[in-house]
């Protein structure tokens, strides 16, 4: 029996430089620990974490797959979240170390992505292995040229999409990996609230949807 496809998704803190000095490594360490915590507290689509990495939650969803439009509104909380947590971090803390002056350069992304999981069980935590979790990890690094946005690869996307003004901004690429070949994803711009949702004039529906090829209707979720 083939194992129904689940959602992996991991939102990933970038935009602090290496401390040295005791003070600031402390201080980025708290502040990046309050931002996981909000990470996590954002979570809206029931999804149960895999484990804490560095500056990035692994986050599942056994074997539901939620829609592209979900995954969206799901990242915007936490892309929401995150930006309020450290609006109010800045207008709060007394402190003028590096770490706490550069928290508002911080950013977020998240890359999301479908595929079936195995799972291991160490010390009782239980935590998803197989090929989908090594592309999630490979997709952590790649060509999109901004900082904050939602990436979802062609197994989430399956055959649904949103409406065209939640995926203003969304470009397609693809990335070829040693060992794993070509992932075709699409990323979307996170943006503050209030933030012009329009897309630029290059933007063309047309090649979205031609990109995203002839599963948008009637085709069937890969897994
Ligand atoms: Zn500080």
């Amino acid at each position: 029996m083939q194992t129904p496809a689940s959602l992996l998704l991991m939102p990933d803190i970038s935009g602090f430089t290496e401390f040295v000095h005791t003070t600031e490594l402390q201080h980025s360490q708290q502040i990046v620990s309050g931002l996981l915590e909000t990470l996590i507290a954002a979570n809206q689509l029931g999804l149960t974490v895999a484990e804490v990495e560095g500056d990035a939650v692994l986050f599942y969803r056994e074997g539901a797959v939620p829609t592209p439009a979900q995954v969206l509104a799901q990242a915007r909380q936490m892309f929401a979240a995150f930006h309020a947590w450290l609006t109010d971090f800045q207008r709060t803390c007394p402190c003028g170390c590096a770490a706490c002056q550069s928290a508002g350069q911080l950013t977020l992304k998240v890359v999301a992505h479908a595929g079936p999981l195995g799972f291991t069980t160490v010390r009782a935590q239980r935590k998803p292995f197989g090929e989908a979790v090594i592309v999630l990890h490979r997709l952590l690094k790649n060509d999109v040229p901004s900082h904050e946005y939602l990436l979802l690869t062609d197994d989430l996307l399956g055959g649904q999409c949103a409406t065209a003004e939640a995926w203003a901004g969304a470009r397609r690429r693809t990335a070829h990996y040693a060992g794993l070949g070509r992932v075709g994803y699409l990323h979307v711009p996170l943006r503050p609230a209030g933030a012009p949702a329009a897309p630029p004039a290059a933007f063309s529906w047309r090649g979205l949807w031609h990109g995203l090829g002839l599963r948008l209707w009637g085709g069937s979720r890969a897994t």
